[in-house]
């Protein structure tokens, strides 16, 4: 690692931390500098290679360098990049999403998730005359100011449950942002039905991963998502689903059309665009043409010309005979997922391994399952994890350090056999 050591110490000098995002805990024991990707394997700059389950963070569901996307985008830009303007692109994914996904009776484009939750935040107070959001402990919707705010997570110290203590996530943030957003722990009922009763008719939308991802790979337990849509028909609140992460990764209709319950308004990015950068916020009809009429969405590179093409290319790639991508990656990851188990079994290791074999969490925990933000917070071993990651870094598996392991189509099972050796070396080497 020698030559990403180097490189680190250039990029330090004129890149906060040495990376373009806020990637630095994901990349222990320093950030890896890569000069090569293609399938499921990334090449770094010293020559080692990885087999890949960060996958850009999620988006990569195709794998690197998919040729079909690839090929759409190179055609597309020569006909041009930006037309400031339609073009018929921009129609035909909007139609392919609106065939796909159960909450989508229109849609707008943007270049990211966290730009298209404000947006998704803006048109839920439009439609109802109010200010509060309700989020979920642990769930990340993006890096604007007023969806960073975190809670207070050791319960020691923590009030009373029904109101979990708000921390700014970031400097520089106003404490103003804290007047409109409410903070529940996820996959408590009762608990959001308690606060409908007392404050329903001030909350203008639940925004909520449908499953949770960011924290643990955290799925609704039964009737919970079922119960939030009921509180929200009830007290006249829309539910947004934050599907930047599930959406298109537990299936072609999202993670609403796989848990069978229709949001209000949903967010999709990552996977739509085979790993170029596109979003879209999809909703209910007559919700989405207050956009033609009375709320601001814009955006230079909305809807733009690779955008467009790279979503097109990819969503065809999800849908080619019959879903093949998603059974394919629903084997592999249930082999892998399986396979992790019983190599921590046979060292009598307490790992839990839970969520979908597309996106699934490892956590070195006592816990038979994750339930909860302070779950993921007080009863997982992050430490042990990261040396975890280390060690399989150094066989050349790259995951990230969060405990959340993305599959793609271009994974091979060879490649799922080589990462289980290298896990239970990995298992061996933090036993
Ligand atoms: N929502 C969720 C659930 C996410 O995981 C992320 C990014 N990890 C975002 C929103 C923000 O999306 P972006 O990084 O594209 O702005």
């Amino acid at each position: 690692w020698s030559r990403s050591q180097q490189l680190l110490e250039r990029a330090r000098r004129v890149l906060p931390a040495g990376v373009a995002s806020n990637v630095r805990a994901a990349e222990r024991p320093f950030p890896l500098f890569f000069t090569q990707a293609e399938g499921a394997i990334l090449t770094d700059v010293d020559g080692n290679p990885y087999i890949d389950y960060v996958l850009g963070q999620g988006p990569l569901l195709l794998g690197h360098s998919h040729p079909a996307v690839l090929a759409a985008v190179e055609q597309a830009m020569r006909r041009g990049q930006l037309f400031a303007g339609q073009h018929e692109l921009e129609i035909e994914v909007a139609e392919t999403l609106v065939r796909l996904i159960p909450c989508a009776g229109m849609c707008r484009f943007g270049m990211s998730g966290s730009e298209l939750v404000q947006a998704a935040m803006r048109l839920a107070r439009a439609v109802t005359g109010r200010r509060r959001i309700l989020r979920f402990e642990g769930h990340y919707h993006g890096w604007f100011d007023n969806v960073l705010l975190s809670v207070a997570p050791p319960p020691e110290q923590a009030g009373p449950r029904e109101c979990p203590r708000l921390v700014p996530g970031s400097a520089g943030q106003t404490p103003g942002v804290q007047e409109d957003a409410l903070v529940l722990p996820w996959n408590d009922l009762t608990l959001a039905e308690r606060l409908f009763a007392e404050r329903g008719r001030e909350i203008a939308a639940v925004l909520t991963e449908p499953m949770m991802c960011n924290t643990g790979a955290i799925p609704p337990t039964p009737g919970f998502l079922e119960g939030l849509r009921r509180l929200c028909d009830q007290y006249g609140v829309l539910l947004i689903m934050d599907e930047v992460i599930t959406g298109f990764r537990l299936g072609l209709s999202g993670a609403q059309g796989r848990f069978g319950v229709t949001p209000d308004l949903a967010v999709f990015a990552k996977a739509m665009g085979g790993g170029f950068a596109v979003a879209a916020l999809v909703g209910r009809r007559d919700y989405m043409e207050r956009f033609a009429r009375d709320v601001n969405h814009s955006g230079t590179f909305n809807g733009n010309v690779v955008s467009m093409a790279a979503a097109a290319a990819a969503l065809a790639e999800l849908e080619r005979d019959n879903g093949a991508v998603y059974r394919h990656i629903e084997a592999l990851g249930t082999m892998l997922m399986d396979g992790i188990r019983a190599l921590a079994h046979r060292r009598d290791l307490p790992v839990l391994v839970q969520g979908f074999p597309a996106a699934f969490h490892v956590a070195f925990t006592e816990l038979s399952a994750i339930r909860e933000y302070r779950d993921y917070a007080l009863h997982c071993d992050k430490e042990r994890y990261g040396r975890f990651k280390v060690a399989l870094l150094q066989r050349g598996v790259r995951v990230l350090d969060r405990g959340i392991w993305y599959l793609s189509a271009a994974h091979t099972q060879e490649q799922i056999e080589q990462t289980l050796d290298a896990v239970d070396a990995a298992l061996a080497e933090v036993q």
